[in-house]
């Protein structure tokens, strides 16, 4: 009878302990998941969330780009970058749609308007609406050209030049990291 009782007592003790081990391990590792979820994502859905209400005109601080953005983006649209040519998403394209500008969501381009320029980046010969764009005079590179930015956000799209098809004869040449197609899945 008594070696019964230390038998029980000794698996008693053992269920325990291996129980109070399992959970102290469970324990460590959701602390250490939120730690690395605490570390970038309410900042980042903070700006996100600045983004989506903001009506009108967005001013971000460089850091907060530098938060939101992938280092190509942030190169192109907040530094005026170029990416290569027949490298983007979007030069060879035929999808339906409409762009909108990578950093804030504001439409900026109809697939519409998109042909073929044979240049190796996304071409339109017209924005979706004159007011989502604005234009700057560029001479850096030496070169008198005109710099295309998204009116909302100021981010760099591309350059428009007077070489497009009718009947604008205007080529909006786009980088496709400035652009994200909201496809339209009807059109097909
Ligand atoms: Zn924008």
């Amino acid at each position: 009878m008594k070696t019964v009782k230390v038998l029980l007592t000794a698996v008693i003790v053992t269920i325990a302990y291996s129980t109070f081990i399992q959970s102290a391990e469970d324990n460590s590792n959701s602390t250490a998941k939120g730690e690395t979820m605490k570390a970038e994502d309410p900042l980042r859905a903070k700006i996100q969330e600045k983004l989506r209400t903001t009506k009108g005109k967005v001013a971000l601080t460089d850091a907060e780009w530098q938060l939101l953005l992938t280092p190509t983006q942030y190169y192109v649209c907040r530094e005026k970058g170029t990416e290569r040519a027949f490298t983007g998403d979007y030069y060879n394209s035929k999808k339906k749609g409409t762009y909108k500008c990578s950093a804030c969501g504001a439409k900026l381009f109809s697939s519409d308007t998109k042909f073929d320029s044979g240049t190796g980046w996304p071409s339109f010969w017209r924005p979706a609406n004159d007011a989502g764009v604005r234009t700057e005079e560029d001479s850096t590179l030496g070169v008198q050209r005109t710099e295309v930015l998204c009116s909302r956000c100021d981010s760099h799209l591309g350059h428009v030049f007077n070489d497009g098809p009718a009947p604008t004869h205007l080529r909006y040449c786009i980088n496709s990291v400035s652009l994200e197609l909201d496809e339209d899945k009807n059109s097909e």
